[in-house]
């Protein structure tokens, strides 16, 4: 049977990284096998939902490349995908359970409720106090039923069984084994006609076909629950494996949003304003990860191949996934590691891709370069830079001459005699009829040879001549570039400025 598998994520917010490796690790697995994609949008709590969260999770997918077979934003022959779309669905299923004896009426107020936990410390709605509670199992039929037409406030809960041993398969964690008193008698339906979270789920997942759960470990503890209401409905459950967290850099909790604020990074895949406070969090996707990158660093965050192989692109991951070789423990999420994936990807980028993006960002400098300098240029400064932007850090003085001279430089290269020699070196340049990087490379040379010098004597001096500071690559090639008559232009007005 092909395997089919959901995302189901509420639309609470944005999603974090760890929401978007638990849809890439789905994603891996259904397309290995030939299997099906499902998007699922868990709204059941209308309290929490937040208004351009559905779209922002559909646009970070997309633009992670995390396609999907069904779902609320593609259709599909299971819809509706949205679970406040299927609300009509849940109460029938919540009253089979009600039938079969696996679920009750409760009609305690929120004060009663409250008032227990004061009186008791650990207060549980389980099978060790349910009996002493407001509930269709201890009150007469008649009663329960006159208090639900008259429109009495209720929840309908899951009756667990006391002192059971429930086992969670788990394809990561092996057999997780609970004690039924242990878990308390979830709700499952609430009298505003809305199911929770847990029956719901389960339901779709039964409807939907699911095959697999994948999903965070968070969801571990609701498992024992979700198994005994398969069990409870006489549905066969699907497998589980629960993903390990995401840690914070520093220490051992769980990744936060805090954390990224705090160690300047993001922990949302794009850029997300909060509607109600207009609280701006960053994204990768603007901070100028490039999304291959930022998957191919996801995917490792948790799953290994087993090889030394780090570089991935999707078509590659799909082969090599295995939830076999997700690791139990939580992953340490590394900053700096997301940079280096984005280098390795920026360095894979053809010189013309990178030289048109420098082009573009030049010219929103307000600086117009032919694409043939654009290409060369990012070709010669593409190994210094982690994302796209920094292309123009490294390479602006290409195009555009010093305005300042860097002091510390000045005052270690800059002597008596460097204005001289600059000027005896400009007239050796203005000479030659080729302005290649080899050609210029003899011309030094011999000035070198002529004026019995060395290297530390013009070099440096001339590299500030050029870019204005001690940075950059080979100085030829920036001669080159720049030109033979820029070239002069800028040694002149170096010579010229600088007072030492
Ligand atoms: N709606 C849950 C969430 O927001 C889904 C958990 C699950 O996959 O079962 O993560």
């Amino acid at each position: 049977m092909k395997p089919r598998v959901r995302f189901a994520p509420s639309p609470t917010g944005p999603l974090h990284i760890g929401g978007v490796r638990t849809a890439l690790y789905n994603y891996l697995f259904a397309r290995q096998l030939g299997g099906s994609m499902i998007l699922r949008i868990e709204d059941t709590d209308q309290g929490r939902f937040v208004p351009g969260a559905e779209e922002y999770i559909i646009e970070s997918l997309q633009w992670c490349g995390i396609q999907f077979d069904e779902g609320v934003h593609v259709g599909g022959p299971f819809g509706p995908y949205r679970q406040s779309d299927r609300k009509e669905m849940y109460k029938q299923y919540a009253d089979i359970l009600i039938e079969s004896g696996n679920a009750y009426y409760a009609f305690d107020t929120a004060e009663e409720l409250e008032e227990m936990r004061k009186t008791q410390s650990n207060f549980q709605y389980d099978s060790s106090t349910r009996l002493e509670l407001n509930n269709s199992l201890t009150l007469l039929a008649s009663e329960v039923k006159e208090l639900i037409e008259s429109g009495n406030h209720y929840v309908i809960r899951a009756l667990i069984p006391a002192d059971e041993e429930v086992v969670v398969v788990d394809h990561i964690r092996g057999e997780v084994k609970v004690n039924t008193s242990t878990l308390d008698d979830k709700v499952l339906f609430k009298s505003d006609g809305m199911p929770t979270y847990h029956l719901a789920n389960i339901v779709d997942d039964h409807l939907m076909e699911i095959t697999h759960v994948i999903r965070g470990e968070e969801w571990l503890p609701s498992a024992p629950l979700h198994v005994l209401l398969y069990r409870f409905f006489g549905w066969q459950a699907p497998e589980f494996a629960h993903l390990p967290l995401l840690l914070k850099p520093d220490g051992n909790g769980k990744l936060s949003k805090r954390d990224g604020d705090r160690l300047g990074f993001p922990v949302f895949p794009l850029r997300w304003v909060d509607p109600k406070t207009n609280e701006i969090s960053s994204g990768y996707r603007e901070s100028g990860y490039i999304a291959p990158a930022f998957v191919n660093m996801l995917a490792l965050l948790g799953w290994n191949p087993g090889t030394e192989q780090e570089i991935f692109d999707m078509d590659e991951l799909i082969a090599a996934f295995s939830l076999d070789r997700v690791g139990k423990s939580g992953s340490k999420f590394d900053p700096e590691k997301a940079k280096w994936f984005n280098q390795q990807y920026l360095r894979m980028m053809s010189d013309i891709e990178l030289g048109k993006a420098l082009q573009n960002i030049a010219r929103e400098k307000g600086i117009e370069t032919d694409e043939d300098t654009a290409v060369n240029v990012a070709g010669l400064v593409k190994d210094r830079a982690v994302f796209v932007k920094d292309l123009w850090e490294q390479s602006s003085f290409f195009f555009q001459i010093p305005d300042a001279y860097d002091e510390a430089v000045i005052k270690k290269r800059w002597k008596a005699d460097t204005a001289a020699h600059m000027a005896k070196l400009a007239e050796g340049f203005e000479a030659m009829k080729t302005f290649s990087p080899e050609a210029i490379d003899e011309e030094i040379k011999s000035f070198l040879t002529e004026n019995e010098l060395g290297m530390g004597a013009i070099m440096n001096a001339l590299r500030l001549c050029m870019v204005g500071g001690g940075m950059g690559p080979h100085l030829a090639d920036i001669l080159s570039v720049v030109g033979k008559e820029n070239t002069l232009l800028r040694i002149r007005k170096a010579i010229e400025t600088i007072k030492t």
